[in-house]
């Protein structure tokens, strides 16, 4: 829950603004665990509703693609959305409303901005050794015992002598 009052915004004039600071060590949003949250988001009153933009720093929990580590991933977002007035319908455009007594959760806009920002493939390090073919130990802890001989598939052992041929290696 990123629960913030828009009580006076509600019923302000357009053009209204008002800046909240949001600063969260850590925080759950349904499928998502964020290290932190931090950022100033300015909330403007327009016509049909409240305009919220600005820049959060967080780090998302995710996954290496490489060695199936959880780790956190810096994210900036961007958040930009609309807010409806209490009683709005929701839509993919307006994800949140203020509630009867003056609070929204943007959780649901965060959210979805969060999961646009992660890369598509994640990893842990540049340098992530990831797991090992063989054993499926973790080769950034050292848990590959395999001596590295049977590593080498028979194919690429031909690859290799050619190249050595050629001069190369
Ligand atoms: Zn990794
Ligand atoms: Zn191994």
């Amino acid at each position: 829950m990123v629960r913030i009052k828009l009580a006076s915004l509600t019923h302000a004039q357009v053009g209204q603004r008002e800046a909240v600071v949001l600063d969260f060590e850590s925080l759950e949003v349904d499928d998502l665990f964020l290290a932190s949250l931090k950022g100033e988001l300015v909330f403007t009153r327009v016509a049909n509703g409240i305009l919220v933009e600005g820049n959060l720093n967080t780090a998302a929990q995710t996954e290496c693609t490489r060695c199936l580590d959880s780790f956190f991933v810096p994210i900036l977002v961007e958040l930009e959305g609309m807010i409806g007035l209490p009683g709005a319908s929701l839509s993919p455009e307006r994800p949140v409303r203020v509630s009867e007594d003056g609070w929204v959760d943007l959780a649901p806009l965060i959210r979805e901005h969060v999961w646009l920002g992660l890369p598509l493939n994640p990893v842990c390090s540049p340098d992530c050794a990831g797991l090992c073919p063989e054993c499926g130990g973790n080769i950034n802890r050292g848990e590959c015992t395999c001596t590295g001989e049977e590593l080498v598939d028979p194919r690429w052992e031909v690859l290799r002598s050619l190249l050595k041929q050629n001069g190369g290696d």
